[in-house]
């Protein structure tokens, strides 16, 4: 199920560096129609020679693959927590989110990993650090990822389920797993403009967050009709190309200032 050349590909990348964390920013509608940008999701991409930018669309099977998932899991909780130091440090306050494979997740090192990385007293504090774990893999051990997730809450950290939805057993995840987010995935926010159906789930998915004290981010914003609708919605956060795309952290840098959010005076 790995294709050879993808797994080559990404452990080349990793060892030659050329693995980027793209960010994409998560916001809170603010007043008079303003983003305040809360979170920045790290987003995998390969940076070729050529100047050419590869998305995991490209490489996504070999994420999971056995001998990369954990090294790669390290590689994105460092860089993230590096760039949330660096932002930090600039008087930029921002959660940092990053994605966690399902296979890095049940890795008996898992913890020891987390540990190792993110409990640091220079670093930034580990409150900072948002775990996504996708909802449309299947967990094979859902008490040991329950029991994974419940200890890196204890030092601190979010845990932000993805893909809402999409997954065999949403329900039953929601239920067993501490989640401090939801996030619903856009096959549902695509077409809440034209279908009433859609619309109806995401108004059900707002009501049992709101019961339950978790908060929900909207994935896949792409018009400002969108983003109107699922404000008047009372939708807590969205994220998505209206916003903005995944970006250098440059040039996020850049976007951040543009919209006037997020530094402490
Ligand atoms: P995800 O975690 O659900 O990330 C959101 C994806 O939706 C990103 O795709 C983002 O670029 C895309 N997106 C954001 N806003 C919009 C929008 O308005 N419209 C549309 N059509 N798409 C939007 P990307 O970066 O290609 O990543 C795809 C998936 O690959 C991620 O989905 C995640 O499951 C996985 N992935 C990315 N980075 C990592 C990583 O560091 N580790 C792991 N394990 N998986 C990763
Ligand atoms: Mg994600
Ligand atoms: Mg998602």
């Amino acid at each position: 199920p790995y294709p050879l050349n993808l797994t080559k590909s990404l452990s080349r990348a990793l060892q030659y560096r050329s693995l980027r964390l793209y960010y994409q920013p998560i916001v809170r509608p603010g007043p008079e129609d303003s983003w305040i940008p809360v979170a920045a999701e790290a987003l995998l991409r390969i940076e070729k020679d050529d100047g050419s930018v590869l998305t995991p669309s490209s490489f996504a099977e070999a994420l999971n693959h056995p001998r990369l998932a954990r090294s790669l899991g390290c590689f994105v909780v460092e860089t993230g927590l590096c760039q949330a130091k660096v932002w930090q440090d600039e008087g930029l306050d921002l959660q940092i989110s990053v994605n966690v494979s399902i296979p890095h997740l049940l890795d008996p090192r898992f913890l020891e990993d987390i540990e190792r990385l993110v409990i640091r007293p220079s670093q930034v504090s580990p409150k900072t650090l948002t775990l996504e774990v996708t909802e449309s893999a299947q967990i094979k051990d859902l008490d040991q990822a329950s029991e994974a997730l419940q200890q890196c809450q204890r030092w601190g950290m979010q845990i932000s389920l993805d893909d809402f939805g999409t997954g065999y057993a949403s329900l039953t995840y929601l239920q067993k797993i501490p989640v401090n987010t939801i996030k619903i995935d856009q096959s549902f926010i695509r077409d809440i403009l034209a279908y009433e159906k859609d619309r109806a789930i995401v108004y059900g998915i707002l009501a049992a967050a709101s019961k339950m004290g978790v908060l929900v981010v909207a994935e896949g914003v792409e018009s400002p009709a969108h983003a109107g609708l699922l404000c008047a919605m009372n939708c807590p956060l969205l994220q998505g190309y209206w916003m903005a795309k995944p970006m250098r952290a440059d040039n996020f840098t850049k976007w951040i200032r543009r919209v006037g959010g997020a530094f402490k005076s």
